[in-house]
């Protein structure tokens, strides 16, 4: 086989990874339209965090180590089906037999000139880059964020602990709205603003204004604000705009079948590209977070072999790493609410057709593996439900467990 994987992130490199485990003599070419080798990019937070240099993922040596040829800074411009080859950014083209597509997402900014220079964001290492020089050259004292989702909470964290003032935007009335409760938010909004962080819910930002480079953020309400760096944190977009005229069935993001291969023959996707469907729910959306992109890209990888894998669905799970009191959201906020509250820990479990259908925990994090396991197995609870919020829910993990006829893993 002659693969080409466009993209370099997580989900390409769990392509290339899982399927040299069981094939040796497809070639497989790799591309990335950054100009670094592959890296996660979840740990970049960290490495300006720690001021520690960035360790790319895999090692520099990932091309030898997995046979395959890759070529960073080169980008895919057009895909041709009917010719089964792509057109790269430097006018060349390179033909495949099989190909994922991988590219996985950018930002996605619905505000008035958010393409004006002078807005950055931290949705790729280089764009990251980009905002840290700002910060160390000291040529930055504040920062105004707009978004208030798990990657705008981060940044807000870091640039605070960097030496900046932060303030930040949101036009929902809490922070990551899409994956907390407002009993969660609010203990994250507490810790933000112990940690100086200037907070401002129910605030709509509608354009980034400016004469050739954005100076301020024009908010609904009619007032201007204006910070040395302005960040845009507004949410992710996949990168399909190269696939415009390819024939390639899109929506949000590409569309795939159970096996996670498009409506081409010889073409997949997987990762933040890609629209799966949810394991809980079964609905169709781009499910944009780590661990999903792996699995995709295993899925993907079995299938090229000829394994005819289907996927299970993907699974919404976060975790916020520096707020100082850990954090964990997974799956969704449906059905009856079970909650407790010791101290500064809160557990919340969601209960929906006697199984679990999300948890949201602060603090105390002991139960989210099992309550992530009960979850993604479907498990009935309806036996030890009110168990669930035992401090020691899942230290006896096999009492637990016999108690529900229905547990089988
Ligand atoms: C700062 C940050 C923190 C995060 N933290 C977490 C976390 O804690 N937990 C979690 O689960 N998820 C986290 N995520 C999300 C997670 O990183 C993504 O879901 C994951 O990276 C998706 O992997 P991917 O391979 O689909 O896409 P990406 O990682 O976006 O990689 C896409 C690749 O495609 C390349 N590419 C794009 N377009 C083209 C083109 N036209 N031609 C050639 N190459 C192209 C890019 O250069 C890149 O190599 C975080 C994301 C960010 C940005």
């Amino acid at each position: 086989m002659k693969l080409l994987i466009i993209g370099a992130g997580p989900a390409g490199i769990s392509v290339a990874e899982t399927l040299r485990k069981h094939d040796t003599r497809s070639s497989i070419v790799m591309l990335s339209s950054e100009p670094y080798p592959p890296y996660a990019p979840p740990a970049i937070l960290e490495y300006f965090q720690t001021g520690q240099e960035v360790h790319f993922w895999k090692g520099e040596s990932f091309a030898d180590q997995f046979d395959l040829d890759y070529r960073s800074g080169v980008e895919v411009i057009a895909l041709h089906s009917d010719e089964h080859s792509v057109k790269l950014g430097d006018g060349k083209t390179l033909e495949y037999e099989t190909a994922v597509i991988a590219t996985g997402s950018r930002l996605h900014a619905p505000l008035e000139n958010a393409e004006m220079p002078g807005i950055y964001n931290f949705k790729s290492l280089s764009a990251a880059e980009a905002l840290i020089q700002k910060v160390r050259e000291g040529s930055a004292k504040n920062a105004l964020i707009v978004g208030a989702g798990f990657i705008g909470v981060e940044i807000a964290l870091l640039l605070r602990d960097l030496g900046l003032e932060v303030t930040q935007v949101e036009m929902e009335d809490r922070v990551m709205p899409r994956i907390l409760d407002a009993e969660t938010s609010a203990i994250v909004i507490d810790a933000m603003r112990k940690r100086g962080i200037n907070v401002q819910l129910n605030t709509k930002a509608t354009a980034f204004t400016g004469k050739e480079v954005a100076e301020a953020v024009a908010l609904e309400s009619g007032d201007t604000l204006t910070a040395d760096l302005l960040i845009a944190a507004t949410g992710v977009k996949p990168n399909i705009d190269f696939l415009d005229g390819s024939g390639l069935q899109t929506n949000w993001g590409v569309i795939v079948d159970e096996k996670l291969q498009t409506n081409l023959p010889d073409v997949y996707a997987a990762g933040d590209v890609a629209e799966t469907f949810d394991r809980l729910t079964g609905e169709q959306y781009v499910h944009a977070i780590f661990p999903n992109a792996v699995e995709q890209g295993k899925i993907v990888a079995h299938n090229l072999l000829g394994e005819k894998l289907v996927y299970e669905g993907a699974e919404s799970i976060n975790s916020l790493k520096h707020l100082g009191l850990p954090l964990i959201a997974g799956g969704h906020m449906v059905g009856e609410e079970l909650r407790v509250k010791r101290g500064e820990s809160l557990r919340k479990v969601y209960i929906q057709d006697d199984q679990i259908a999300g948890y949201r925990l602060v603090g105390d994090l002991r139960a989210a593996g099992i309550f992530r396991s009960l979850m993604n197995k479907r498990v009935n609870v309806s036996q030890f439900k009110n168990r669930l919020l035992r401090l020691d829910f899942g230290m006896g993990i096999i009492q637990d467990l016999a108690l529900s006829p229905h547990y089988m893993l």
